[in-house]
């Protein structure tokens, strides 16, 4: 529908323009009025007209001045202009009119025929432009629409061709374009519905949000890294890049699945290094590396290690607790498939596990439909190999994550395995190496000496209880023969019984061994194994000695009891004869000999008995502070009731000793077995003194006599037990050889000391030394 034209009429009388409109009115075009120029121009400036009918004659502006000024604007230039006019038919009037622009001249009164017509040809003129120009709108919108959605296709083609994710969205963020890639990837409708949320991973969707908000805020490019969930379900790493335009966001999304994966093994490797690095418990440091392993680099992780020559599952890991649960059904199978993949030392890898990979895993219809609702989708298994030797394997598996192992990953999987590898090397070969080290502590520790003699009879061991109990040292022995260390040792060896092989039982033999002159009584036993022969002895030289020593006291102790009961026996005998007439004087020397003869057999099984109870430990010791001249002054009283005629016993305790602590009886006890002593063992008589003085913090007992004295060397032993310098009683004098022990063993047990200064022939002197009570 064509628009109504307007007619603008311009006239300062109204009669005229009321004429005017009566002869125009059948146009049907909208008929403006003006009164003057003024008015006219006015009108012009805001409407627009098909055609002016000027009035020439009018006050003010007339019609020749309106036309030159609408000729001189633009956008009235082209209007036309009909001039009306009553007077001026010269050629002058009608040649200006025309100059100023007009299309024609008419005359009044006019022919309204003749007017309507010429003017109903402008309208018509006005409405072929108006439409012309509407069709070129109309054209250049439609030309202008062509172009954008030419650019528009290209954009989007180029778009759809890179293969990254490209989209754009509104000032807003809201996505209103995506390329075909995206949908691809995907697979999401392109009903438009889609927020972001929908497809990127929810672990990711908190950081992407943040940014993306971020980014929208302030207007600046974003970047960020997350998973979006494929068409499959399963997710890959995109790097997403935002970019503000001048009406919204332009946006890529570039997979970096590849690169984030190799980032993912390199971190993973990192860890699993350092965590196996980091104990010598390796069963624990692999499951760690399983735990490690999963998700990272695998859904599943399983870790097996030969036990005995076969295969048992150390450590299996997965994500879902149920999953796992349900995978234990299937490790028997599984161990015996990796089993034949450990045979060789090449990682086994099976990119996509088909139905037929599932049946070379022999399961059964239970397992199977375990295995299928599991849905593994690849694995990878390593053995694991250390000096040539397989222990165990690595199986990574992927499944629920949609990852595919490819030559990467079994590479990956080859690192680990070497670095556990290593890993559990260092722990047997720590663990090996402690075991030895402990079994030389002990060795080194234990108190018998061990040997070892290899097949060479070269001594390879030689521990510290062997130096010990034969006073050569370790390095004198190692890498020497055997014959060369021990004196005779041809004719020892075959006296020493050895086992054939470790655990079975042999009595250890004794032999005399003699090293750097010494003899010694060595119990030994050895046990032949495949490097040679450990021989194992301990030294029984003072337990020899004492062997000895029992069977002199045997002897010592029999003439001893029958020295005494001899006499009793005699004594009791002759009192008791009824042929004889016993001179009183003799019955009662008779009766004396019964009484201190039963005396001297009463000590000597008093001495026995407090030896016994001093081995076994059950003499107890009640200290006291004492007065040691009170002591003194009773002993010496005692030992002058019985005193052979030649001796004299005389007590020297000066003013002021001090109070000594001690067990008052066991001190009694060992004094007079001293003073005892002193007078036995002088039989050619002479003095004995027990003197008491003051020490340093102690009290000093010495019992000085002038009698037979003993040899330098023999100082120290005679405080043993059963020792006796003259055991075969040359000199005629009996004894036990309990007396000074028992003084010894008294002593100590008062945290007192107890030695003698003596020379042969020249007398001894014993002292006791104890502490002093504080004053
Ligand atoms: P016994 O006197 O019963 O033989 P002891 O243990 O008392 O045993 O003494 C051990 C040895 O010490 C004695 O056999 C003796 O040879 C020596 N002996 C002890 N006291 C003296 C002493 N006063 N003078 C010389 N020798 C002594």
């Amino acid at each position: 529908m064509s628009e109504q034209a307007k007619l603008l009429l311009v006239d300062d009388r109204a009669e005229n323009l009321l004429a005017l409109e009566a002869i125009l009115e059948p146009l049907d075009a909208d008929l403006v009025r003006a009164s003057s120029g003024e008015e006219a121009l006015r009108r012009l400036l805001s409407e627009e007209f098909a055609a002016i009918l000027l009035d020439v004659q009018m006050p003010g502006m007339d019609g020749f001045q309106t036309a030159e000024l609408i000729k001189q604007r633009e956008r009235t230039r082209h209007i036309p202009i009909l001039f009306l006019t009553a007077i001026s038919k010269d050629a002058e009037h009608i040649f200006r009119g025309y100059s100023a622009g007009a299309v024609d001249y008419l005359m009044k009164p006019f022919d309204p025929l003749i007017l309507r017509a010429k003017v109903a040809v402008f309208i018509e003129l006005w409405q072929k432009t108006v439409e012309i120009r509407r069709r070129d709108a109309l054209l250049a919108e439609q030309e202008l629409a062509a172009v954008e959605r030419e650019s528009e296709r290209r954009y989007r083609s180029l778009a759809d061709a890179v293969p990254q994710i490209v989209w754009t969205a509104d000032a807003d963020g809201v996505v209103n374009y995506r390329n075909e890639r995206w949908y691809e990837l995907t697979g999401l409708p392109r009903d438009g519905k889609t927020v972001w949320q929908d497809f990127v991973h929810p672990e990711d969707v908190a950081v992407t949000g943040a940014t993306w908000a971020e980014a929208l805020r302030t207007r600046t490019p974003l970047d960020a890294e997350y998973r979006i969930r494929l068409a499959d379900g399963t997710y890959r790493w995109f790097l997403g890049r935002a970019l503000p335009t001048a009406d919204g966001w332009v946006g890529t999304s570039t997979d970096i699945e590849d690169r984030k994966l190799a980032e993912e093994r390199q971190a993973f490797l990192a860890d699993a290094g350092w965590v196996l690095g980091s104990s010598l418990d390796y069963e624990q440091t692999l499951a760690d590396v399983a735990r490690l392993a999963v998700p990272r680099v695998a859904d599943w992780c399983a870790v097996d290690i030969f036990v005995d020559g076969k295969l048992q599952r150390l450590a299996l890991e997965h994500a879902d607790g149920l999953k796992l649960a349900l995978a234990r059904e299937l490790e028997a199978p599984m161990l015996a498939a990796v089993t034949v993949a450990t045979r060789t030392t090449e990682p086994v890898l099976v990119t996509e596990i088909d139905e037929r990979a599932l049946a070379s895993f022999r399961f059964d219809e239970n397992q199977l439909e375990i295995a299928r609702a599991l849905a593994p989708r690849s694995y990878v298994t390593v053995p694991l190999t250390a000096r040539g030797e397989v222990f165990g394997s690595v199986t990574l598996v992927t499944a629920e994550s949609g990852r595919v192992y490819g030559e990467e990953d079994a590479a990956l999987a080859q690192e680990l395995a070497l670095h556990a590898a290593a890993a559990i090397d260092n722990a047997r070969l720590y663990a090996e190496s402690e075991r030895r080290s402990r079994a030389a502590r002990a060795l080194e520790a234990v108190g018998d000496g061990v040997v070892l003699v290899d097949r060479a009879g070269v001594i390879r061991l030689w521990n510290t209880a062997a130096t010990t109990i034969t006073g050569v040292a370790e390095a004198d022995t190692l890498g020497r023969k055997i014959e060369d260390v021990v004196h005779r040792w041809q004719e020892i060896s075959p006296r020493i019984p050895v086992a054939s092989k470790p655990g079975e039982p042999v009595r250890a033999e004794t032999v005399p061994v003699e090293f750097g002159g010494r003899e010694l009584w060595i119990s030994g036993s050895g046990v032949g194994f495949e490097e040679g022969t450990v021989y194992a002895f301990r030294d029984l030289t003072e337990e020899r000695a004492l062997e000895e020593m029992k069977a002199d006291f045997v002897a010592t102790v029999s003439h001893e009891l029958r020295t005494p009961l001899a006499a009793i026996y005699g004594s009791a005998q002759t009192i008791r004869r009824t042929d004889i007439d016993l001179d009183p004087k003799i019955h009662d020397q008779l009766l004396g000999v019964i009484a201190s003869e039963s005396d001297r057999l009463g000590t000597i099984v008093n001495d026995l008995l407090v030896a016994g109870r001093l081995d076994a430990d059950q003499l107890p010791v009640t200290v006291e502070h004492c007065d040691p001249g009170e002591l003194a002054t009773s002993v010496v009283e005692a030992a002058r009731t019985h005193l052979p005629e030649s001796v004299v016993v005389e007590l020297d305790v000066p003013e002021g000793i001090a109070r000594v602590v001690a067990d008052p009886g066991q001190l009694h006890q060992v004094l007079v077995n001293l003073v005892d002593n002193a007078i036995k063992y002088s039989p050619g008589g002479g003095p004995v003194t027990l003197s008491v003085s003051n020490g340093d913090g102690a009290v000093l007992f010495a019992v000085a006599d002038t009698g037979l004295g003993i040899p330098a060397s023999e100082h120290r032993r005679i405080f043993e037990k059963f020792y006796r310098l003259d055991p075969d009683m040359t000199r005629g004098i009996g004894g036990t050889g309990l007396g000074l022990y028992i003084c010894r063993e008294l002593v100590r047990r008062m945290d007192g000391k107890i030695w003698v200064e003596s020379k042969l022939g020249e007398g001894s002197t014993f002292f006791v030394e104890l502490p002093a009570a504080e004053r």
